[in-house]
């Protein structure tokens, strides 16, 4: 297979974290053996779950980062105000799903206008990071620091956690590695590892993580054990939902990594045709635009903030 480009990666990762989100929806809050029990393997687009989903339906991981992106996009700069507005917006909507963090993180903006919540040891929720690949596309060409401060911007809106900052540019930084071209998947081990190093909670070699929790650290625990024992999008995908628990997020997370990585042309056609088309649609649509974007250091200030 010739080397994916950059707009399959990002393209892949867009539609994977939609895929991992709708996938692992019905097994959310399952244990490993009920969903044994309940469909062998589970490895079909299907809808149901708790939230009596469509086949193909995503929740609020992927309705989130949407509102993230069309954020992005219409100020055309990192505006945490803009994310903020956004976010309200999205919760106004009634989304189908909403984490308690991110309730919380959005009544704290309506109420105070403020776009960081204080630090707060209850933080480290998978919440934020589930949500962070528009600002990994938007900053794929920045340095670093930049990338570090646009995931805590869009981050602390509602998690302000260095558990999660350091999920959130982990999982930035691995997205962008494979969308520059990146084909050994032991640069993204190096990655989790380096990330271990600097946050011992992580390391996902100590035992197998069942039933993960909506806790970061058990998160990408799950995520980062379906992705290097495995040798597919699709079966990354159905190592991690399989587990359980949290698994829309868990899928999520999963699939905007290992999307970015195998490319569009690793995601199994069956599941892409499942896939809601409204939302292929809107994904399609911002996912070039995102990465045309090219956010760096200059655009640190919205524009609506410059006084000449
Ligand atoms: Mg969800």
């Amino acid at each position: 297979m010739p080397p994916a480009s950059i707009e399959s990666r990002a393209l892949g990762a867009y539609l994977g974290l939609a895929l991992g989100d709708a996938l692992g929806a019905t097994v959310e809050f399952m244990m490993p053996r009920e969903i044994q029990a309940e469909y062998g393997v589970h490895s079909q687009i299907r809808g149901g779950g708790w939230l009596h989903l469509k086949p193909g339906q995503v929740t609020d991981d992927t309705t989130m980062a949407l509102a993230l992106g069309q954020a992005l996009l219409s100020a055309g700069a990192l505006d945490a105000t803009a994310m903020a507005e956004a976010f309200s917006d999205w919760l106004r909507a009634k989304p189908v799903d909403v984490g308690h963090t991110v309730r919380r993180g959005i009544v704290h903006y309506r109420n105070t206008g403020h776009t960081q919540m204080p630090y707060s040891d209850n933080d480290a929720g998978n919440g934020a990071c589930m949500r962070v690949l528009p600002v990994a596309l938007a900053t794929l060409e920045a340095d670093t620091a930049f990338v570090r401060h646009a995931c805590q911007v869009q981050a602390h809106i509602t998690h302000h956690h260095a558990l999660s900052d350091a999920a959130c540019e982990t999982v930035s930084l691995m997205v962008q590695a494979s969308l520059r071209g990146l084909n050994d998947i032991n640069t993204l081990l190096g990655m989790a590892q380096k990330l271990v190093a600097l946050h011992p909670e992580f390391n996902f070699r100590r035992r197998r993580s069942d039933n993960p929790s909506g806790y970061i650290v058990h998160t990408l625990q799950t995520v980062f054990q379906g992705l290097f024992d495995t040798e597919s999008f699709e079966q990354c995908l159905i190592e991690v939902v399989n587990r359980g628990g949290d698994a829309d997020t868990t899928g999520a997370i999963a699939g905007m990594i290992a999307g970015a990585f195998y490319g569009l042309e690793g995601i199994p056609g069956a599941w892409l045709k499942k896939l809601d088309p409204r939302i292929r649609a809107e994904i399609e649509r911002q996912t070039p635009a995102l990465l045309m974007l090219n956010l760096q250091s200059a655009e640190l200030y919205p524009a609506s903030q410059d006084t000449d």
